[in-house]
């Protein structure tokens, strides 16, 4: 019987026909596959030493680097958490420890002492590696529990061990270990929908299906190949430039430009020495170029072709943008840490030189996504705004000790709920119009309410609070708090920033705080955030 109206379920999927992935590869040896290719090759430049490590050299390192942790005694499954700046090291320290089964995850080396404690407890880090700077930070979790530090400079500390005892082992050494498909390899943190940050499950699996939908099959508008230098300016330690810089541009054979720090000078100039000719980039960064007025005197011809996901990028931005890089193809991805990473892009569109303002692009290809009434869940046709929800061998396994969670961002017919409000236009082109989940994003990174919430209640002088995001032309958004003070309590503005600000990483400090007389909150106790929101965007409180 044909399905009755009520039932038709509304699924998109790439214009591009499915291409076969081989997700039976572990994904070190799925990156390196076409080595034989790209031998000689640069592979990964180092944008401030100038240094050129080729494919040939670091596909070697990996298996040393594999080997050195399989002599430290490391075992499958056991977990390396990288502390680090974007440096070649954070590749060969990720690929090799593939290589010996283990699983990484990565944590914003800005962290404090404290966030970095909670992520190594959480998922029972066995060894840190980081920079001579921030040992510090680390030591104590040496100290605490036994966790092995590991540095890529020289370090004065007792006990800290040289990155190079790794890249110097002995390749034959490394293990043979069985990798199946469904064993972890990443475990970025995410607080997705709601609540505190959590480990985001991925697996070989997961990411090899990522890569292939970007990078392989036949693609009239691929998005990476072979003759590209990529630019590597945004943080390895996201999965974003993790997975869809990093190793999209391992698997296609380019040149990834690893750039240590964002300065807009530098920058260029990198981009001109090196003949970038894909700069994936975020929001704030083309606010800067756009602003910088610098543009003009470098020379960015070689720039083929400019992506910018992890936040929303606004129309007008987009046309001063277009305005800077005449030459270059210009689109938006959409992707979040759950769906391993980039879901939607420009390249699959029906002609991406052609990009409207504001659009994200289309599905990727072995994948399905639907836009559900966030009431009903009942999946819309084109135009209609609603939830975005993403399937396929793409979506993570789930969350790291929160099956709770897990089941609530993915249903029992493996639909990831982003999160996200969209509607897909008769295109079949993606825009994202608003956000359901309680996330904040600050230049791209995420500041998750709970965790700031949290921090709040638990001083003495406050007896309630909520965190919401307050429009903000350089970061997109940044976190402030409504705060109703305990009986008595004469705690001030300042006295709230400075308390939060000691115990996180820049981007998630306060940027505000506005005292009220009560949290609204729905009869479940769940706090109205859009009530909230909407004061601020009335002008309802005193900005
Ligand atoms: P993350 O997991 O840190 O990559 O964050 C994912 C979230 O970032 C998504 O669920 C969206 O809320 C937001 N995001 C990513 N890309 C875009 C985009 N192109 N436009 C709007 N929001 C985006």
């Amino acid at each position: 019987m044909a399905p009755q109206p009520e039932e038709q379920e509304f699924i998109f999927r790439s214009p591009l026909r499915d291409i076969p992935i081989p997700t039976h590869l572990p994904l070190h040896s799925y990156c390196f596959e076409n080595l034989s290719k790209f031998e000689q090759r640069p592979c990964l430049i180092d944008g401030e030493t100038g240094d050129i490590l080729s494919y040939g050299e670091v596909e070697l390192t990996t298996r040393r680097v594999a080997a050195g942790l399989h002599n430290m005694g490391i075992l499958q499954g056991d977990v390396i958490m990288l502390v680090l700046r974007n440096c070649p090291q954070f590749a060969l320290a990720f690929l090799g420890a593939s290589h010996c089964g283990a699983v990484v995850t990565t944590a914003n080396p800005f962290y404090t002492p404290a966030e970095l404690a909670k992520q190594a407890r959480a998922t029972k880090t066995r060894v840190v590696i980081t920079h001579a700077a921030y040992v510090e930070k680390v030591k104590s979790l040496a100290e605490e529990s036994g966790v092995m530090v590991m540095c890529i400079e020289d370090s004065e500390e007792e006990g800290v061990l040289h990155f190079s005892a790794l890249t110097n082992a002995d390749e034959t050494e490394a293990p043979d270990v069985k990798i199946n498909p469904e064993d972890l390899v990443a475990l970025p943190f995410s607080s997705g929908t709601s609540g505190l940050p959590k480990g985001v499950m991925l697996s070989h699996k997961n990411l090899v299906t990522t890569i292939a939908q970007l990078v392989d099959g036949e693609n009239p508008h691929q998005y990476t190949h072979s003759e590209d230098v990529l630019l590597c300016v945004l943080p390895m330690f996201h999965i974003y430039a993790l997975n869809s810089i990093l190793l999209c541009g391992i698997r296609s054979g380019a040149a990834v430009l690893i750039v240590h720090k964002f300065e807009m000078n530098t920058l260029l100039d990198l981009i001109q020495k090196y003949r970038v000719t894909v700069a994936s980039v975020v929001p704030p960064i083309v606010l800067s170029l756009v602003k910088s007025g610098e543009a003009h005197r470098y020379d960015l011809s070689s720039v083929r072709a400019v992506v910018t996901g992890a936040a929303p990028l606004g129309r007008d931005l987009q046309e001063s943008l277009k305005a800077r890089l005449p030459h270059a193809t210009f689109g938006q991805g959409y992707g979040m840490t759950e769906a391993g990473p980039l879901t939607i892009s420009m390249a699959f569109a029906k002609e991406p030189s052609k990009t409207k303002p504001g659009a994200c692009g289309t599905v990727v290809r072995n994948a399905e996504m639907k836009i559900v009434d966030t009431q009903t869940g009942v999946s819309l046709p084109r135009n209609k705004p609603g939830e975005v929800c993403i399937r396929g061998t793409k979506v993570m396994k789930g969350y790291l000790n929160d099956p709770e969670a897990t089941e609530r961002t993915v249903d029992k017919e493996g639909w990831l709920h982003t999160g996200d409000i969209g509607f897909i236009d008769d295109d079949d082109e993606l825009f994202i119009v608003d956000r359901l989940k309680e996330l904040i994003k600050y230049k791209g990174f995420q500041v998750a309410p709970a965790e700031l919430e949290a921090m709040l209640i638990a001083n003495p002088n406050i007896s309630e609070a909520a965190v919401v995001p307050m429009k903000d032309e350089a970061a997109g958004e940044i976190p402030v708090a409504f705060v109703v003070r305990s009986n008595g309590s004469e705690i001030t503005e300042d006295e709230i920033k400075q308390y939060i600000s000691k115990q996180v990483v820049f981007y998630k400090r306060i940027g505000r705080v506005f005292f009220t007389d009560s949290i609204p909150k729905a009869p479940s106790g769940k706090i109205l955030r859009k009530v909230l929101t909407a004061r601020l965007n009335e002008g309802l409180v005193v900005v």
